[in-house]
């Protein structure tokens, strides 16, 4: 990006951001979820990481997001009411404790739960509640005093006539939230969207008595001064909050480093579904005051405490089209386009539709914001359709009648479509998992579902494609059942398979009637692949065990510039294109015909390779021509025919040591 582009996405995500905080936190009524409103969040601080000359000194990165509302009574904090900085993955978790560890500080933290409601500071006099304030903008805040009163878990007097300001969390609980929309819902009226933005409206009700029926509660989290009361952790500051009557989360916990922190995300994770209140993070603080001090603030955050962010169950995104695929079996699937979301700091910008049923039945619509889920499936799904957020220019669904490859006309069975033209795309999957196969490159981990999966996402479309898929490795994390590991054995696989042997390459490619066999004899004999792409058809034609048929089929594959083209681009991707196995020209083996039976240690396609590349051949079933029967333990039938025919029979250790030599 440039920086006039930058700029004008920053000024962009700055117009959509303010508006987003107004109807947020001034009219308690969001447009969009928190995660929306997050990642572009997320999206503005990147841009003015990336470009600091072109940061907005008013940029909603810079200022704590509320509003003062003008019914209410201003309050001026003593010391400002700060948001806090967010982290969404375990590196970002990393990465704030080395910041606090490169400031030669020990750290232990304190874990809390992330409250999902609005923070609060309470005033008291000689121990008697004088007012109580919101967050506001951060500097000035508004006069709650009347509904703070309400709150039941709010003491008006502590249990010491002292002078103190404390910090916490309004919320309501899930209950009441239930009970109030059932009475709503009674009433023919809008139930309220979530707890959050209902204990914020209700908190600032002018009238208290409405207020006083909302039920709120709060959790005191926070004290500004700790040092005035002698008190040099913050873990001692929630216990001192507790002795004088204030309701403390219980959750709380000390925990030493990442894997402390790492630990309680992981329980409390767990535990969320059945917590009473909606939380949306942790919180982490460091808990020593002193070095809490010596990090100080920036003018939005504290440095020594951050809130991890759960990652939201699905994600909101706008789908600007919808694509048709199809399958190895034939089936046509509509897949939405969607515009690219960060999902735990990967991208997912297609998701499945599933079939025609399914868009009709959702009445999903190019144009719509849709809610995108991750599944069991491995490729995501749109979930389902804000149909509050339709402007009316979107574009009804209509499934495809033809296939989007071939352009044949499609056969409906039960809801589904599928392409009955034996030469269509599925064969490109086909090709493409049989490449994967390990018979072939032998890509472990590249099974069918997951090849077929690659190819409806675009991640691999073509066979070089196996080769660049280092650019989606994030996007593959995200695919149910693989992680960072197992995506970076994927890609080490790829590399490693750069390495085969030329017969492997050979069999690979998919050439009509080119089998492993064939394949190894070819490569055999003409060692690299140049030799073997100009030799003439005579020239094929005339080795052993290659008629006429597989000639041609290598000629014609080999004049084919699509081809060609393909395998100059694999050999600039690095593979290898040379026989690797030793050339046996006086080996004992030589045309002598092998048959396996039973299970051996060895691989049985290890054995099979071995023996082609020594010049024999392995054969299916035993006959008079038979040379060796090579035997592994619980032999079928072939032993039996072997015995009969007396075949010379050799053990595993054997035909080893016979192919060593
Ligand atoms: P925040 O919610 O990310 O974190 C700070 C707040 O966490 C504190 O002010 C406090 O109220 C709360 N909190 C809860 N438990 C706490 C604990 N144990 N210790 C300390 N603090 C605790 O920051 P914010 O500035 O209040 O709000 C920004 C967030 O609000 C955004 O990240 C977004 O999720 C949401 N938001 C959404 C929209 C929208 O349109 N959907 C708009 C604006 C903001």
């Amino acid at each position: 990006m440039n920086e006039e582009k930058a700029l004008k996405r920053m000024q962009e995500l700055i117009e959509i951001l303010n508006q987003l905080n107004y109807e947020y936190y001034t009219l308690d009524n969001p447009s969009v979820d928190d995660s929306e409103y997050d990642r572009l969040m997320q999206e503005l601080l990147k841009l003015e990481e990336m470009y600091p000359d072109l940061v907005d000194a008013n940029s909603p990165t810079k200022r704590v997001g509320g509003k003062v509302n003008d019914s209410f009574a201003k309050i001026t904090h003593e010391l400002p009411m700060l948001s806090l900085s967010n982290v969404f993955t375990e590196s970002d978790i990393i990465a704030f404790d080395n910041r606090i560890k490169k400031e030669n500080i020990n750290p232990r933290y304190v874990c809390e739960l992330k409250i999902d409601g609005l923070s609060v500071s309470l005033k008291y006099e000689k121990g008697e509640l004088k007012y109580g304030a919101t967050r506001g903008n951060g500097v000035v805040g508004e006069d709650i005093t009347d509904n703070v009163k309400t709150i039941k878990t709010i003491p008006l007097k502590l249990k010491e006539p002292i002078d103190i300001e404390v910090r916490g969390e309004i919320y309501i609980s899930k209950k009441t939230l239930e009970k109030l929309n059932e009475e709503r819902i009674k009433e023919g009226l809008e139930p309220f969207k979530n707890a959050r933005n209902l204990a914020s409206g209700s908190i600032r009700q002018l009238d208290s008595s409405i207020a006083a029926k909302r039920n709120l509660d709060a959790f005191l989290y926070h004290l500004p001064n700790p040092l005035d009361y002698n008190l040099n952790t913050h873990y001692e500051a929630l216990e001192f909050m507790k002795k004088l009557g204030f309701v403390t989360n219980p959750n709380n916990e000390i925990v030493d480093g990442v894997r402390g922190i790492l630990d309680y995300i992981a329980r409390k994770t767990k535990e969320r579904p059945n917590l009473p209140y909606d939380i949306d993070g942790v919180v982490i603080k460091l808990n020593n005051i002193k070095d809490q001090m010596r990090l100080g603030s920036t003018v939005k955050y504290p440095k020594w405490a951050t809130a991890y962010k759960f990652p939201p169950e699905e994600v909101v995104t706008k789908l600007k089209d919808i694509i048709f695929t199809v399958g190895r079996t034939g089936q046509v699937t509509p897949n939405a386009l969607l515009e690219p979301v960060s999902v735990m700091g990967s991208t997912i910008s297609k998701a499945t539709l599933h079939n025609e049923e399914y868009v009709l039945e959702k009445d999903i619509r190019v144009g719509d914001y849709v809610v995108i889920i991750k599944a069991g499936d491995v490729i995501p799904r749109v979930e389902s359709v804000k149909y509050e957020r339709r402007t009316g220019t979107e574009v009804p669904f209509k499934m495809t009648d033809k296939c989007p490859i071939c352009g044949e006309a499609l056969v409906q069975k039960d809801s589904n479509y599928y392409c009955v033209n034996k030469k269509c795309d599925a064969k490109h999957i086909e090709s493409l998992i049989h490449f994967a196969s390990k018979g072939a490159m032998n890509l472990n981990g590249f099974g069918e579902r997951i090849v077929e999966d690659m190819y409806n996402l675009g991640f691999v479309k073509r066979i070089p494609d196996f080769y660049h898929l280092e650019k989606y490795k994030n996007e593959l994390m995200l695919l149910e059942g693989y992680g960072e590991k197992s995506v970076q054995n994927l890609l080490n696989e790829v590399e490693e398979s750069k390495k085969n042997s030329l017969e492997r390459l050979l069999f690979a490619l998919g050439i009509r009637h080119v089998g492993f066999k064939t394949a190894t004899i070819l490569a055999r004999k003409f060692v690299d692949m140049d030799s073997l792409m100009s030799a003439s058809f005579e020239e094929l034609n005339s080795i052993q065990d290659i008629g006429s048929i597989i000639a041609k089929s290598l000629r014609e594959y080999f004049d084919n510039p699509d081809n060609q083209q393909l395998i100059q681009e694999l050999k600039d991707l690095g593979l290898n294109m040379k026989y690797l196995g030793k050339v046996v020209e006086n080996s004992k083996i030589k045309d002598k015909s092998f048959v396996i039976t039973g299970t051996l240690n060895i691989k049985r396609d290890e054995l099979k390779d071995m023996i082609i590349t020594n010049g024999g051949k392995v054969i299916e079933s035993v006959s008079r021509k038979t040379d060796y029967l090579v035997l592994g333990e619980n032999p079928g039938s072939k032993y039996d025919k072997a015995i009969t025919l007396d075949i010379p029979i050799l053990n595993e250790e054997e035909i080893l040591d016979m192919l060593k030599n």
